[in-house]
């Protein structure tokens, strides 16, 4: 017998606990349905802020009285990204079903290390619906990942192992002959950088090339990079294409791209978590074909399928070169002829062991909705995103900065007789104002040294009435912020 009385997180009064959770389940259904009466962000009170203070609990509280706290002080300060005018960064909007998904797969609890279970074939028949959706072959690889940042780094530790022609897994990078050297343009997304770092190759080993005047990749250029590496000594081995960049959404040509590396006998890697997906969409997947043609492919369900955070996808062709770059089965976990552990182990095609059941969100949601409606939903984003381009092109002052080819769309308000810092700050308050207002949040960058504000509609509640209002606000403030920098000027003279 045991000294101490036996214990057990399960509640001791599960009537309790589903009245608990029937009424979280109003509360999401509220906190969705009225997503847009309430504001895009807003800044915490100090009250409830102060919160987040709190030392270790260590009493028990009844589930209730947390939920309500949960109510009280979380739900109502999100990042804003489910709400129709959150156009900041690139993220998905998120959707009830993949929130449920998440909840079922918690309560079921399974872990994707892999093994002979349900959520285990739900995984892997979401890769292959990936695969599928981006005209992988069957054959390829591919795992779900926590994200794109991931999904690059998996990719491109691959396309590192399979370029280097030695056992890098057993010498490391110092045995190599030649130094490698892969490619992307300026625009690529900074999770490369930090890939390259990460494999131990150093920045030097990523050449970014000058993109053109529509932010592709500069395709002479590249030539002549990889011209002048090999004259060097350095071993050009990876092209890295982006499908949808992250500034401003262009995409590099990836025909062109694919008959370079296969001229140059090169790894093609797409980073597609912008525009991979747009492989579903009817009226614009024409852009984003040659996609098909990559060794290797990172694309993001929790961007253009919203899918709650987090789930990312790495494809790539050749099986046997990812599972070469990343198996490694230690011998407590044995496959087994029969039983839980005989099938196969999907940690080895990631970096993680423990694995979240993160497929089912996207499996849900996907057999809800039906793959064709989320192909719609990204024409519907794209065509947007060019209203929006058509109604700054003719309200002048302001100013479309980039070509648009997706659901990006950059541009300020270029007041007359400003030059580049006070149109920076001019910018820069329009859209602090916004957020601070809750009326639409959108993000800023800089591009080729010029300020611009950016909105990348990737949100399934956006309509075109707040497109319309967003030109109207930003014009307004525009006005008023210029009109006292005038008069500023006045009472400085
Ligand atoms: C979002 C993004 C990434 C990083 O993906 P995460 O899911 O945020 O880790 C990489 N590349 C591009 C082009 C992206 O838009």
């Amino acid at each position: 017998m045991a000294a101490l009385p036996e214990e057990t997180l399960d509640p001791p009064d599960w009537a309790e606990t589903a009245r608990v959770l029937h009424l979280a389940v109003d509360q999401a259904v509220a906190h969705l349905r009225e997503v847009r009466d309430r504001p895009a962000w807003q800044e915490m009170p100090a009250e409830f802020r102060k919160r987040f203070d709190e030392p270790l609990p260590q009493a028990s509280l009844p589930l209730a009285e947390v939920l309500q706290d949960v109510s009280e002080g979380i739900m109502p300060f999100p990042l804003g990204n489910v709400h129709p005018r959150f156009w900041a960064w690139f993220m998905g909007a998120g959707n009830i079903t993949g929130a449920l998904a998440d909840f079922l797969a918690a309560v079921m609890g399974s872990n994707l290390a892999g093994g002979n279970h349900a959520a285990a074939l739900v995984d892997q028949q979401v890769v292959r619906w990936c695969k599928e959706i981006v005209g992988f072959p069957a054959i390829a690889s591919g795992t779900l990942t926590s994200g794109g940042s991931v999904a690059n780094l998996i990719a491109l530790t691959v396309a590192r192992n399979a370029s280097a022609g030695e056992d890098l897994g057993e010498w490391g990078v110092e045995s190599m002959a030649r130094p490698l050297r892969f490619y992307g343009s300026d625009q690529l997304h900074s999770c490369h950088r930090k890939a390259i770092e990460i494999l131990g190759l150093g920045h030097r080993a990523l050449r970014l090339i000058p993109s053109d005047e529509n932010f592709r990749l500069d395709l002479p250029a590249l030539r002549t990079a990889i011209a002048e590496d090999r004259a060097a000594g350095v071993q050009p081995a990876c092209l890295i294409a982006n499908a949808g960049s992250v500034n401003t959404g262009a995409i590099d040509d990836l025909s062109a791209l694919a008959a370079i590396a296969e001229e140059e006998g090169l790894w093609l890697h797409v980073d597609g978590c912008i525009g991979a997906l747009i492989a579903l969409a009817p009226l614009n997947r024409s852009l984003v074909a040659g996609l098909e043609r990559a060794h290797s492919l990172a694309l993001d369900p929790h961007k253009w399928l919203h899918a709650p955070f987090d789930v990312g996808c790495c494809l790539i062709r050749d099986a046997a070169s990812h599972h070469a770059a990343l198996a490694s089965l230690p011998e407590y976990l044995n496959q087994a002829p029969r039983g839980v552990a005989s099938a196969d182990w999907l940690f080895e095609l990631d970096l993680q062991m423990s694995r979240s059941f993160r497929a089912l969100k996207v499996w849900m949601a996907l057999k809800e909705q039906g793959a064709a409606k989320f192909g719609r939903l990204i024409d519907q984003n794209i065509e947007q995103a060019r209203y929006l381009a058509q109604l700054v092109d003719n309200r002048p002052p302001l100013r479309l900065m980039a070509r648009v080819t997706i659901n990006i769309v950059c541009f300020r308000y270029e007041a007359e007789g400003l030059d580049e810092a006070a149109l920076s700050s001019l910018n820069r308050e329009i859209m602090l104002q916004l957020q601070e207002e809750g009326l639409a949040i959108l993000s800023d960058t800089s591009l080729r040294g010029r300020h611009s504000l950016r909105v990348a509609i990737c949100n399934h509640r956006t309509r075109f009435q707040d497109i319309d209002f967003l030109v109207e606000e930003v014009l307004r403030r525009g006005e008023r912020l210029s009109d006292s920098l005038e008069s500023g000027k006045r009472t400085h003279r």
